[in-house]
C-alpha cells in the first residue's frame, strides 16, 4: 500500500500548486498521482515519489539541501515550503529557465543553477541534504564529498531506467550507511550538456 505518513511533509505538498509547474497541455491531470511531461523529454515526479523522498531527506526548516535534477522546480518548490535553504541544480537549459521562473514567482528563495549535477556546487559546500532527482547510475563521488559529517544523501541507483531508493548517512572517519527503500524509475541522470 502506498502511504506516506509525515504530516509536515503532506502538508508541505498540500501547499504547492502542482499545475504551476505543469505543462498546459496536462493541466486537468496535475493532481494526480502520476509523473507527466515538463518539456525537453523530463517529466515532473508524481506527488508518491516526492513524498517519499522528502521524507526520507529528514528534513526541517533552515536545512541547508542540494537537489539534482530541478526539472519542474516541484520538488524544490515542496523543500523550500517546509522551510529549507534550498540549491538545485538543472542539465537542461530550457527546464532551467522555465524552473527558475516558476519558483521566482511562487516567491520561493531556491536557487537554480544551470549545470552538472555530477560535480554538484563545490562553491557553496557542504550540503546538510543532497537529493537526486534522476536515475543514477552510481553514487558521484562529488556529492558524498560536499555532505556534511552526519548528512543524509537520498539517491534511486540502477541502470536502465529500474532504481533502487538508496538512503546514505555520511559517518566519521569516511565511512557510510545505507538503507535501500523499494525500487523506482526516474528519467536518466546524464552527463554534462555543454552548451543545451
Ligand atoms: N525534481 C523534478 C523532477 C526531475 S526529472 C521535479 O520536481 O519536477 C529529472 C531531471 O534531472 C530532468 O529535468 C533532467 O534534465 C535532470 N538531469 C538529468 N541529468 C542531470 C545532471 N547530470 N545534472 C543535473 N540535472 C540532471
Amino acid at each position: 500500500d502506498k502511504k506516506v505518513k509525515n504530516q509536515p511533509v503532506l502538508d508541505a505538498i498540500g501547499s504547492i500548486p502542482r499545475h504551476i509547474f505543469m505543462d498546459s497541455a496536462f493541466l486537468k491531470f496535475a493532481y494526480e498521482d502520476t509523473a507527466f511531461p515538463i518539456g525537453a523529454d523530463q517529466t515532473i515526479s508524481q506527488p508518491f515519489t516526492v513524498a517519499v523522498q522528502t521524507t526520507l531527506l529528514e528534513v526541517e526548516p533552515g536545512t541547508k539541501v542540494l537537489e539534482i535534477g530541478t526539472g519542474s522546480g516541484y520538488q524544490a518548490a515542496v523543500l523550500n515550503a517546509i522551510g529549507c535553504k534550498v540549491f538545485s541544480i538543472e542539465r537542461q537549459k530550457l527546464l532551467f529557465k522555465k524552473a527558475k521562473k516558476n519558483l521566482a514567482d511562487l516567491n520561493t528563495t531556491v536557487k537554480v543553477f544551470y549545470g552538472d549535477g555530477y560535480k554538484g556546487l563545490p562553491a557553496f559546500a557542504p550540503f546538510e541534504r543532497v537529493l537526486i532527482t534522476c536515475g543514477a547510475p552510481f553514487v558521484p563521488g562529488a556529492l558524498l564529498d560536499q555532505l556534511v559529517e552526519g548528512g543524509v544523501m537520498v539517491i534511486p541507483v540502477g541502470e536502465g531506467g529500474d532504481q533502487e531508493m538508496l538512503k546514505i548517512r555520511k559517518l566519521a572517519d569516511g565511512r557510510y550507511d545505507e538503507t535501500r527503500h523499494g525500487g523506482f524509475r526516474f528519467v536518466p541522470m546524464l552527463p554534462d550538456k555543454e552548451g543545451a
